[in-house]
Protein backbone atom coordinates (compact mmCIF):
# COMPACT_ATOMS: atom_id res chain seq x y z
CA UNK A 1 0.00 0.00 0.00
CA UNK A 2 1.35 3.04 -1.32
CA UNK A 3 1.12 6.11 2.32
CA UNK A 4 0.37 9.70 1.16
CA UNK A 5 3.52 11.61 1.31
CA UNK A 6 3.85 14.47 3.98
CA UNK A 7 5.76 17.27 3.10
CA UNK A 8 8.18 18.71 5.54
CA UNK A 9 10.68 21.68 5.38
CA UNK A 10 14.36 21.46 6.40
CA UNK A 11 15.99 23.09 8.70
CA UNK A 12 19.01 25.23 9.53
CA UNK A 13 20.25 22.30 11.37
CA UNK A 14 19.18 19.62 8.75
CA UNK A 15 21.12 21.80 6.12
CA UNK A 16 24.20 21.22 8.65
CA UNK A 17 23.89 18.00 9.27
CA UNK A 18 23.35 17.08 5.41
CA UNK A 19 25.43 19.52 3.95
CA UNK A 20 24.98 18.51 0.02
CA UNK A 21 21.39 19.77 0.53
CA UNK A 22 20.20 22.13 -2.20
CA UNK A 23 19.16 24.62 0.59
CA UNK A 24 22.09 24.34 1.97
CA UNK A 25 24.08 25.28 -1.30
CA UNK A 26 21.67 28.10 -1.54
CA UNK A 27 22.50 29.56 1.16
CA UNK A 28 25.87 29.70 0.65
CA UNK A 29 25.61 31.13 -2.58
CA UNK A 30 23.07 33.69 -1.04
CA UNK A 31 26.09 34.26 2.03
CA UNK A 32 28.42 35.16 -1.00
CA UNK A 33 31.70 33.98 0.87
CA UNK A 34 34.73 34.37 -1.27
CA UNK A 35 37.90 32.35 -0.43
CA UNK A 36 40.46 35.37 -0.96
CA UNK A 37 38.02 37.65 0.95
CA UNK A 38 37.67 35.36 3.80
CA UNK A 39 39.54 35.84 6.83
CA UNK A 40 39.17 34.28 10.41
CA UNK A 41 39.01 37.95 11.66
CA UNK A 42 35.46 38.20 9.75
CA UNK A 43 34.29 34.33 10.00
CA UNK A 44 35.92 33.50 13.72
CA UNK A 45 34.18 30.13 13.92
CA UNK A 46 34.02 29.46 10.23
CA UNK A 47 37.77 28.28 10.05
CA UNK A 48 37.99 26.61 13.16
CA UNK A 49 35.06 24.14 12.43
CA UNK A 50 36.14 23.79 8.79
CA UNK A 51 39.52 22.42 10.02
CA UNK A 52 37.42 20.22 12.56
CA UNK A 53 35.44 18.72 10.55
CA UNK A 54 38.41 17.49 8.27
CA UNK A 55 40.50 16.58 11.20
CA UNK A 56 37.33 14.41 12.22
CA UNK A 57 36.95 12.28 8.82
CA UNK A 58 40.70 11.89 8.94
CA UNK A 59 40.81 10.12 12.14
CA UNK A 60 37.71 8.04 11.95
CA UNK A 61 35.61 10.47 14.42
CA UNK A 62 32.24 11.60 13.52
CA UNK A 63 32.09 14.80 13.08
CA UNK A 64 28.85 16.76 15.28
CA UNK A 65 27.52 19.44 13.79
CA UNK A 66 26.63 22.13 16.44
CA UNK A 67 23.12 23.05 16.99
CA UNK A 68 23.31 26.36 18.41
CA UNK A 69 24.87 27.47 15.79
CA UNK A 70 24.07 25.75 12.23
CA UNK A 71 25.08 28.83 10.05
CA UNK A 72 28.57 28.28 11.18
CA UNK A 73 28.59 24.92 10.03
CA UNK A 74 26.37 25.23 6.68
CA UNK A 75 29.39 28.22 5.65
CA UNK A 76 32.06 25.41 6.96
CA UNK A 77 31.40 22.62 4.98
CA UNK A 78 32.44 24.13 1.54
CA UNK A 79 35.32 25.88 3.23
CA UNK A 80 36.39 22.36 4.38
CA UNK A 81 36.39 20.81 0.77
CA UNK A 82 38.35 24.07 -0.45
CA UNK A 83 41.16 23.30 2.27
CA UNK A 84 41.10 19.71 1.28
CA UNK A 85 41.33 19.85 -2.20
CA UNK A 86 43.87 22.35 -1.52
CA UNK A 87 46.00 19.56 0.09
CA UNK A 88 45.96 17.06 -2.88
CA UNK A 89 45.93 14.15 -1.23
CA UNK A 90 43.84 12.20 -3.26
CA UNK A 91 43.61 9.39 -0.20
CA UNK A 92 42.72 12.17 2.18
CA UNK A 93 39.65 13.11 -0.07
CA UNK A 94 39.30 9.58 -0.47
CA UNK A 95 39.48 9.00 3.60
CA UNK A 96 37.08 12.17 3.94
CA UNK A 97 34.39 10.89 1.70
CA UNK A 98 34.44 7.69 3.46
CA UNK A 99 33.79 9.42 6.80
CA UNK A 100 31.22 11.81 5.68
CA UNK A 101 29.55 8.64 4.19
CA UNK A 102 29.39 6.65 7.69
CA UNK A 103 28.77 10.25 9.21
CA UNK A 104 25.37 11.00 7.01
CA UNK A 105 24.37 7.19 7.37
CA UNK A 106 24.30 7.12 10.72
CA UNK A 107 22.05 10.72 11.48
CA UNK A 108 19.69 9.43 8.20
CA UNK A 109 19.39 6.21 10.69
CA UNK A 110 17.67 8.34 13.19
CA UNK A 111 14.96 10.51 10.70
CA UNK A 112 11.75 9.71 9.78
CA UNK A 113 10.14 8.70 6.69
CA UNK A 114 9.22 11.95 5.52
CA UNK A 115 12.65 13.44 5.95
CA UNK A 116 14.64 10.94 4.56
CA UNK A 117 12.38 11.42 1.60
CA UNK A 118 12.75 14.89 1.52
CA UNK A 119 16.69 14.89 1.86
CA UNK A 120 16.51 12.27 -1.21
CA UNK A 121 14.80 15.10 -3.17
CA UNK A 122 17.01 18.11 -1.90
CA UNK A 123 19.92 16.26 -2.22
CA UNK A 124 20.11 14.41 -5.22
CA UNK A 125 16.44 14.98 -6.95
CA UNK A 126 15.52 11.41 -5.61
CA UNK A 127 11.95 10.65 -5.68
CA UNK A 128 11.82 8.21 -2.45
CA UNK A 129 8.63 7.02 -1.44
CA UNK A 130 7.59 5.55 1.59
CA UNK A 131 5.95 2.14 1.69
CA UNK A 132 5.39 -0.45 3.95
CA UNK A 133 5.29 -3.79 2.41
CA UNK A 134 6.00 -7.12 3.54
CA UNK A 135 6.90 -9.18 0.14
CA UNK A 136 8.48 -12.65 0.21
CA UNK A 137 9.13 -12.70 3.67
CA UNK A 138 11.02 -9.47 3.07
CA UNK A 139 9.99 -5.92 4.74
CA UNK A 140 10.63 -3.08 2.33
CA UNK A 141 10.14 0.71 3.53
CA UNK A 142 10.58 2.71 0.61
CA UNK A 143 10.95 2.28 -3.26
CA UNK A 144 12.84 4.02 -5.56
CA UNK A 145 13.07 4.47 -9.34
CA UNK A 146 15.83 2.32 -11.13
CA UNK A 147 17.25 5.52 -12.57
CA UNK A 148 18.17 6.69 -9.24
CA UNK A 149 19.68 3.20 -7.82
CA UNK A 150 21.67 2.42 -10.33
CA UNK A 151 23.46 5.70 -10.23
CA UNK A 152 24.75 4.43 -6.77
CA UNK A 153 24.08 0.37 -6.00
CA UNK A 154 26.53 -0.94 -8.41
CA UNK A 155 29.42 0.27 -6.63
CA UNK A 156 28.05 -1.32 -3.80
CA UNK A 157 30.51 -4.70 -3.05
CA UNK A 158 27.71 -7.48 -2.28
CA UNK A 159 25.95 -9.23 -4.41
CA UNK A 160 22.44 -8.21 -2.51
CA UNK A 161 22.55 -4.97 -4.55
CA UNK A 162 22.58 -5.89 -7.91
CA UNK A 163 19.47 -5.33 -9.70
CA UNK A 164 18.83 -8.42 -10.87
CA UNK A 165 18.78 -9.65 -7.09
CA UNK A 166 16.11 -7.24 -6.26
CA UNK A 167 12.59 -6.69 -5.94
CA UNK A 168 11.52 -4.83 -8.60
CA UNK A 169 7.94 -3.24 -9.74
CA UNK A 170 7.04 -1.29 -12.13
CA UNK A 171 10.23 0.49 -12.06
CA UNK A 172 11.08 0.84 -9.05
CA UNK A 173 13.48 -0.66 -6.59
CA UNK A 174 12.18 -2.03 -3.20
CA UNK A 175 14.49 -1.24 -0.19
CA UNK A 176 14.80 -3.36 2.77
CA UNK A 177 15.36 -1.74 6.22
CA UNK A 178 18.32 0.78 6.28
CA UNK A 179 19.29 0.45 2.69
CA UNK A 180 17.95 3.79 1.79
CA UNK A 181 20.72 5.19 4.37
CA UNK A 182 23.54 2.94 2.39
CA UNK A 183 22.08 4.50 -0.91
CA UNK A 184 21.48 7.97 0.36
CA UNK A 185 24.87 8.14 1.96
CA UNK A 186 26.69 6.85 -0.53
CA UNK A 187 25.55 9.20 -3.13
CA UNK A 188 26.72 12.21 -0.60
CA UNK A 189 29.89 10.46 -0.76
CA UNK A 190 29.93 10.26 -4.49
CA UNK A 191 29.74 14.07 -4.88
CA UNK A 192 32.36 14.23 -2.96
CA UNK A 193 34.62 12.25 -5.32
CA UNK A 194 32.98 13.24 -8.49
CA UNK A 195 33.51 17.12 -7.44
CA UNK A 196 37.25 16.26 -6.52
CA UNK A 197 37.95 15.13 -10.15
CA UNK A 198 36.92 18.19 -12.00
CA UNK A 199 39.26 20.28 -13.81
CA UNK A 200 38.89 23.44 -11.68
CA UNK A 201 38.84 21.51 -8.44
CA UNK A 202 42.28 19.90 -9.92
CA UNK A 203 43.82 23.36 -10.91
CA UNK A 204 42.29 24.97 -7.55
CA UNK A 205 45.50 25.99 -5.23
CA UNK A 206 44.61 27.06 -1.88
CA UNK A 207 45.15 30.81 -1.09
CA UNK A 208 48.67 31.54 0.85
CA UNK A 209 46.68 33.04 3.70
CA UNK A 210 44.82 29.57 4.73
CA UNK A 211 47.76 27.22 4.98
CA UNK A 212 48.68 28.10 8.94
CA UNK A 213 45.58 26.54 9.28
CA UNK A 214 46.40 23.35 7.94
CA UNK A 215 49.05 22.49 9.79
CA UNK A 216 47.50 20.27 12.85
CA UNK A 217 46.05 18.44 9.68
CA UNK A 218 49.27 18.12 7.77
CA UNK A 219 50.46 16.44 10.96
CA UNK A 220 47.41 14.12 11.15
CA UNK A 221 47.94 13.63 7.61
CA UNK A 222 51.88 12.27 8.12
CA UNK A 223 50.51 10.15 10.85
CA UNK A 224 48.04 8.06 8.88
CA UNK A 225 49.16 7.88 5.32
CA UNK A 226 51.08 4.63 6.24
CA UNK A 227 47.69 3.23 6.39
CA UNK A 228 46.10 5.08 3.51
CA UNK A 229 48.79 6.62 1.30
CA UNK A 230 48.66 4.44 -2.09
CA UNK A 231 52.57 5.65 -2.63
CA UNK A 232 53.72 4.07 0.89
CA UNK A 233 56.06 1.25 0.47
CA UNK A 234 54.55 -1.73 1.86
CA UNK A 235 56.12 -5.10 3.41
CA UNK A 236 54.76 -8.51 2.79
CA UNK A 237 52.23 -9.99 5.24
CA UNK A 238 50.71 -13.25 4.01
CA UNK A 239 47.29 -13.25 6.60
CA UNK A 240 46.66 -9.55 5.37
CA UNK A 241 45.67 -10.05 1.72
CA UNK A 242 42.44 -9.11 0.76
CA UNK A 243 39.72 -11.48 -0.36
CA UNK A 244 39.88 -10.48 -4.20
CA UNK A 245 43.80 -11.31 -4.23
CA UNK A 246 43.27 -14.68 -2.25
CA UNK A 247 40.70 -15.66 -4.74
CA UNK A 248 42.84 -14.83 -7.80
CA UNK A 249 46.02 -16.80 -6.26
CA UNK A 250 43.87 -19.79 -5.43
CA UNK A 251 42.74 -19.72 -8.76
CA UNK A 252 46.21 -19.94 -9.70
CA UNK A 253 46.87 -22.70 -7.22
CA UNK A 254 44.39 -25.00 -9.18
CA UNK A 255 45.78 -24.02 -12.15
CA UNK A 256 43.49 -22.42 -13.98
CA UNK A 257 43.70 -19.83 -16.79
CA UNK A 258 43.38 -16.38 -15.45
CA UNK A 259 42.31 -12.97 -17.17
CA UNK A 260 44.38 -10.16 -18.22
CA UNK A 261 42.78 -8.14 -15.56
CA UNK A 262 43.24 -10.84 -13.25
CA UNK A 263 47.47 -11.09 -14.16
CA UNK A 264 47.75 -7.36 -14.19
CA UNK A 265 45.73 -7.28 -10.42
CA UNK A 266 48.35 -9.84 -8.93
CA UNK A 267 51.13 -8.34 -10.09
CA UNK A 268 50.85 -5.24 -9.06
CA UNK A 269 49.64 -6.07 -5.95
CA UNK A 270 52.71 -8.47 -5.03
CA UNK A 271 55.03 -5.29 -6.35
CA UNK A 272 53.11 -2.91 -4.19
CA UNK A 273 53.85 -4.88 -0.87
CA UNK A 274 57.48 -5.55 -1.27
CA UNK A 275 57.75 -8.87 -3.94
CA UNK A 276 60.35 -8.94 -6.95
CA UNK A 277 59.59 -9.60 -10.54
CA UNK A 278 60.97 -12.81 -9.62
CA UNK A 279 58.89 -14.07 -6.95
CA UNK A 280 55.88 -12.87 -9.47
CA UNK A 281 57.11 -14.55 -12.67
CA UNK A 282 57.32 -17.77 -10.27
CA UNK A 283 54.08 -17.64 -9.44
CA UNK A 284 53.09 -17.45 -12.82
CA UNK A 285 54.88 -20.25 -13.72
CA UNK A 286 51.93 -22.21 -12.20
CA UNK A 287 49.39 -21.38 -14.98
CA UNK A 288 48.49 -23.42 -17.74
CA UNK A 289 50.01 -20.93 -20.89
CA UNK A 290 53.54 -20.27 -18.80
CA UNK A 291 55.79 -18.33 -21.32
CA UNK A 292 58.83 -17.24 -19.59
CA UNK A 293 59.62 -14.65 -21.91
CA UNK A 294 56.40 -12.87 -22.31
CA UNK A 295 55.44 -13.13 -18.95
CA UNK A 296 58.77 -11.61 -17.58
CA UNK A 297 58.44 -8.50 -20.16
CA UNK A 298 54.95 -7.94 -19.05
CA UNK A 299 55.51 -8.11 -15.07
CA UNK A 300 59.39 -5.94 -15.79
CA UNK A 301 56.96 -3.08 -17.88
CA UNK A 302 54.44 -3.36 -14.71
CA UNK A 303 57.45 -2.79 -11.94
CA UNK A 304 58.21 0.07 -13.97
CA UNK A 305 61.54 -1.67 -14.73
CA UNK A 306 60.88 -1.04 -18.39
CA UNK A 307 59.29 0.64 -21.09
CA UNK A 308 57.85 3.71 -18.99
CA UNK A 309 59.84 3.08 -15.96
CA UNK A 310 57.23 3.76 -13.87
CA UNK A 311 55.39 1.16 -11.58
CA UNK A 312 52.22 0.90 -12.25
CA UNK A 313 49.22 1.15 -9.08
CA UNK A 314 47.52 -1.80 -8.22
CA UNK A 315 43.65 -0.73 -9.36
CA UNK A 316 40.82 -0.20 -7.31
CA UNK A 317 38.07 -1.55 -5.60
CA UNK A 318 35.26 -0.81 -8.31
CA UNK A 319 37.66 -1.13 -11.33
CA UNK A 320 38.00 -5.14 -10.19
CA UNK A 321 34.37 -5.02 -9.15
CA UNK A 322 33.58 -3.70 -12.90
CA UNK A 323 35.27 -6.90 -14.52
CA UNK A 324 33.77 -9.46 -11.30
CA UNK A 325 36.99 -9.87 -9.59
CA UNK A 326 35.51 -8.71 -6.42
CA UNK A 327 34.92 -11.77 -4.76
CA UNK A 328 33.05 -12.33 -1.43
CA UNK A 329 33.97 -9.31 0.31
CA UNK A 330 34.24 -9.47 4.06
CA UNK A 331 33.46 -6.70 6.62
CA UNK A 332 36.35 -4.35 6.14
CA UNK A 333 35.80 -4.69 2.59
CA UNK A 334 32.80 -2.19 3.59
CA UNK A 335 35.53 0.26 5.09
CA UNK A 336 37.85 0.34 1.84
CA UNK A 337 37.70 1.66 -1.68
CA UNK A 338 41.35 0.38 -2.35
CA UNK A 339 42.41 -3.05 -1.86
CA UNK A 340 46.03 -2.21 -0.48
CA UNK A 341 44.15 -0.05 2.02
CA UNK A 342 42.16 -3.10 3.04
CA UNK A 343 45.85 -5.25 3.28
CA UNK A 344 47.22 -1.94 5.18
CA UNK A 345 44.16 -1.90 7.75
CA UNK A 346 44.24 -5.63 8.14
CA UNK A 347 48.20 -4.73 9.13
CA UNK A 348 46.74 -2.32 11.83
CA UNK A 349 44.41 -4.96 13.35
CA UNK A 350 46.95 -7.43 13.60
CA UNK A 351 49.38 -5.26 15.25
CA UNK A 352 46.77 -5.13 17.92
CA UNK A 353 46.18 -8.69 18.53
CA UNK A 354 47.40 -9.69 22.02
CA UNK A 355 50.91 -11.02 22.03
CA UNK A 356 52.78 -12.82 22.54
CA UNK A 357 51.91 -15.40 20.65
CA UNK A 358 50.66 -18.68 22.43
CA UNK A 359 53.26 -21.75 21.66
CA UNK A 360 50.88 -24.26 19.49
CA UNK A 361 50.20 -20.63 16.65
CA UNK A 362 52.26 -21.05 13.64
CA UNK A 363 55.73 -20.03 13.26
CA UNK A 364 54.82 -18.26 9.82
CA UNK A 365 52.54 -15.89 12.65
CA UNK A 366 55.45 -15.80 14.89
CA UNK A 367 57.70 -14.29 12.23
CA UNK A 368 54.75 -11.78 10.74
CA UNK A 369 54.86 -10.29 14.19
CA UNK A 370 58.34 -9.90 14.54
CA UNK A 371 58.41 -8.11 11.05
CA UNK A 372 55.33 -5.91 11.90
CA UNK A 373 57.31 -4.95 15.33
CA UNK A 374 60.20 -3.91 13.30
CA UNK A 375 58.46 -1.75 11.11
CA UNK A 376 56.36 -0.13 13.31
S1 LIG B 1 36.01 -4.89 -1.82
FE1 LIG B 1 38.00 -4.39 -2.68
S2 LIG B 1 39.44 -5.39 -1.31
FE2 LIG B 1 37.47 -6.33 -0.89
S3 LIG B 1 37.39 -8.14 -2.22
FE3 LIG B 1 36.43 -6.47 -3.33
S4 LIG B 1 38.05 -5.58 -4.59
FE4 LIG B 1 39.03 -6.81 -2.99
Amino acid sequence: MVKMQKRVFLTKEDQANYPFLKEATNFVENFGVNLRELSIEDYPSIIPRATQWIQDNIEGNMFTTNIKDPDSDILAYPLALAFLFGLKKEWVINRFATSEQKRIKTLLLNENPEHIIEIAKSGFGWDLESININQEEAKFQFSISVANYLEIAPQFHSAEWKLINRYVDKGKVYLRNLEYARLLSGAAENKIKKRAMEEEVRKFELPEKFKPYLINITKIIEQKKDIYDEETPLIWVEEAKPPCVIAMLNDIESGKNLSHMARFTISTFMLNVGKKVEDVLELFSRVPDFDEGKTRYQIEHIAGEIGSKQKYKMPKCDVLRSFGLCVGPDALCEEVWYPLIYYRKKIEEMKKRPSPVPQEQSEELKKVRKRLQKNV
